[in-house]
């Protein structure tokens, strides 16, 4: 829980349903996510799960951390996860009983839709706001 220097890629992920707001720094160097840190606020859910994602990510590349993005987003949806795609996931794998709290879903999964966002479209988007899982 820091700011990062030399970041390349900042974004606020914002949860308007709880109020949770994350502001997600990583710097990317070849495909890889050499470091990542986040500064934010709101319910335990959204800041623990944005801590225990930014430790898995570090050194990760990029497509494998958006695979794992996915993993974590259908398992919070219901969807079973094969051994090695829990494994993979580490420690994140705490919250899969956040499937039976609708209301904290949305606060679970702020960081892998905020970090998807910026992998996926290849540069920082400013910010990003879960509306819906
Ligand atoms: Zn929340």
């Amino acid at each position: 829980r820091r700011e990062l220097e030399n970041y390349t890629h900042k974004e606020l992920g914002h949860n308007p349903s709880c109020g949770d707001e994350i502001t997600l720094m990583l710097r990317i160097k070849d495909q890889t996510i050499e470091d990542a840190s986040y500064i934010g606020q709101g319910c335990a859910i959204s800041q623990a799960s944005t801590s225990i994602m930014v430790d898995t990510i570090k050194g990760l590349e990029k497509e494998e951390t958006i695979k794992l993005a996915n993993d974590f987003i259908e398992m919070i949806k219901g969807k079973e996860l094969t051994e090695d795609e829990k494994d993979e996931l580490g420690d994140a794998i705490a919250f899969e009983s956040i499937k039976n709290l609708p209301a904290r879903v949305k606060c679970a999964v702020l960081p892998w839709y905020t970090i998807k966002n910026i992998l996926e479209e290849g540069k920082s988007q400013g910010s990003f706001t879960v509306h819906q899982v």
